[in-house]
């Protein structure tokens, strides 16, 4: 029980790596604000694991929804002690193919909303004065590039680079901030990037997820379940002098 008696505000939690976390969380005795912009899927996942968890919406890319979600939580909970900024989207294109307003999107989700959910959490905690821990999600796709994945990547880099600016901004406050790097991890978000893959790299249904799962050094594609005990490590005491950093969980793909 190393989060008994927290509270956390997890976005994008109604499925996927999210939901592992809230899952992992409840577990270790904290209650769980599932944030999403998946409303329905929000409140279903909060009712399947359990009276400690409740659905709040929020889309990440409009301040006033991101305020509204920080004030439910708040109203709820009594106060947040953790933020796991966890929405995102993917996207891939060649270079020459890439569209503006595609563009925008993934940034106003991925970086915006990162950036813009840790302060509003930030002034909450900051006021409240007994400190807080915030994760960002990165992935090695932020580490280096990727041939089709331009804009993702470059979104994952802007999270590592807040993650150091914020962490050392806040650390002052007794709020770290952190972040976690995966490799690829199995999911419904990679039956979206197998399809793209399919149709730009003519390859079956499948393949690409049989070929990235093979070249990770462990053997096998993550699961959300092997990126959950750095989620509650970093979320715990135990982390208390550890200040914008990100760490990569991904069987050893950063080393390959
Ligand atoms: P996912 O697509 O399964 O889940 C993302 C969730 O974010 C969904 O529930 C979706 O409804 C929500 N969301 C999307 N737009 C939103 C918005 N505007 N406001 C609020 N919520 C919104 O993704 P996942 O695979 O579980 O990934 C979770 C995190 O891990 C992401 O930050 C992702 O970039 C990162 N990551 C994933 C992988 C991977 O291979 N799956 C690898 C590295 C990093």
């Amino acid at each position: 029980m190393q989060l008994a008696g927290k509270t956390a505000l997890i976005t994008g939690a109604a499925r996927g790596i999210g939901r592992a976390f809230a899952e992992a969380y409840i577990a270790e005795g904290a209650r769980v604000a599932i944030a999403d912009i998946d409303a329905t899927r929000a409140a279903t996942t909060a009712g399947e694991i359990g009276d400690r968890a409740i659905a709040v919406h929020v889309d990440v890319t409009d301040p006033a929804s991101i305020d509204t979600a920080v004030a439910t939580t708040i109203e709820q909970f009594g106060h947040i002690d953790i933020l796991i900024n966890n929405a995102a989207v993917f996207t891939a294109a060649p270079i020459v193919e890439i569209e503006h307003a595609d563009y925008q999107r993934v940034f106003d989700i991925n970086v915006s909303g990162t950036l813009f959910t840790m302060q509003a959490v930030a002034r909450h905690m900051i006021e409240r004065g007994q400190g807080g821990k915030i994760i960002n999600m990165a992935s090695q796709a932020g580490r280096r590039g990727e041939p089709l994945v331009a804009v993702y990547c470059a979104t994952k880099a802007a999270v590592i680079s807040l993650t150091q600016s914020a962490g050392l901004d806040l650390i002052k406050h007794g709020i770290n901030v952190n972040a976690i790097s995966p490799g690829v991890v199995d999911g419904e978000h990679w039956d979206g990037v197998d399809a793209f893959f399919a149709k730009h790299e003519n390859k079956a249904p499948g393949q690409k997820k049989k070929e990235v799962g093979a070249a990770v050094p462990y053997g096998r594609m993550g699961t959300a379940q092997d990126l959950t005990g750095m989620a509650v490590f970093l979320a715990s005491d135990a982390a208390n002098y550890i200040v914008a950093q990100t760490y990569n969980v991904d069987g050893g793909q950063w080393m390959s």
